[in-house]
């Protein structure tokens, strides 16, 4: 079994999938995946958002603000009390993109630490998105004791120099569809050297559908695409990657609610 360890359940185009978000889910099940975490993108929409995977056991929820809709104050207290919510496991998804907001670095550095903070007060581990911004993210990272809370850097396209060091401060890696694209060369270097137990799969869907996928609305049974090709990537069996990454989700995120225990079996 897998598990999709990042996708945004409420912002599919069930029109364009000319599907509803129950067929979605059932897709991916029938692909093997176990579980999804579907990650908030704004407090505003959050509420709505667990609304939407309420009737689902097998999704669980993050909390948060990505930095490219953070363009006012985060308003830490109250994401300090939407992430109480038994359904959160994470907080995020927070961090640093400069690659497309170039004017609200400022902003974006407050509302990651401040993102941390929440996440060491409530023992969550944290979702980061980081473009272009490496040496910041670790900065800041560092600054705020990430570390204590522990978390994965999601959707990695940046270099091996910065897995490592978040790898040496207990984070996790996570690779979505980027890495079959044919561009993706050395992303897909980075990829072989990252060792199995700090390593994460997800889809970040409706966004970045993997090959074979490219140019249709992304979705989470589209991760086992990408199961099979970074097993491939680095010389091992589909199983093995299936099973250390779902090892690796429950040992991270350990609020998640684990109904299928057959990935033990295999
Ligand atoms: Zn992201
Ligand atoms: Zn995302």
């Amino acid at each position: 079994m897998i598990v999709d360890s990042h996708c945004h359940l409420d912002r599919l185009d069930f029109d364009k999938l000319d599907i509803q978000l129950p067929e979605v889910l059932q897709a991916a099940r029938d692909k093997q995946v176990e579980h999804f975490l579907c990650v908030s993108v704004t407090l505003d929409q959050f509420p709505n958002m667990l609304k939407v995977i309420e009737p689902f056991k097998d999704v669980s929820a993050s909390c948060g603000v990505h930095p490219l809709n953070q363009s006012d104050a985060l308003n830490k207290s109250e994401l300090l009390e939407l992430a109480q919510h038994p359904r959160v496991v994470a907080i995020g998804e927070t961090g640093l993109d400069y690659y497309y907001a170039k004017d609200t670095h400022q902003v974006q550095q407050e509302s990651f630490a401040g993102h941390i903070d929440v996440a060491n007060e409530l023992k969550k581990p944290l979702i980061i998105h980081t473009r272009d911004a490496r040496k910041d993210t670790i900065d800041i990272m560092k600054a705020h004791n990430a570390q204590d809370c522990g978390g994965v850097l999601h959707c990695f396209t940046e270099d091996w120099d910065m897995a490592k060091k978040a790898i040496d401060m207990g984070f996790y890696i996570s690779i979505s569809g980027i890495v079959t694209f044919k561009n993706a060369v050395d992303l897909q270097e980075v990829v072989k050297k990252l060792p199995l137990d700090r390593l994460l799969i997800e889809t970040d869907s409706p966004y970045l559908a993997p090959v074979p996928h490219r140019g249709k609305t992304n979705q989470p049974a589209y991760v086992q695409d990408v199961a099979y090709f970074v097993a491939d990537l680095k010389g091992l069996q589909y199983k093995e990657l299936a099973h250390a990454t779902t090892e690796n989700f429950y040992q991270l995120f350990s609020l998640a609610n684990r109904s299928n225990q057959s990935s033990e079996s295999i």
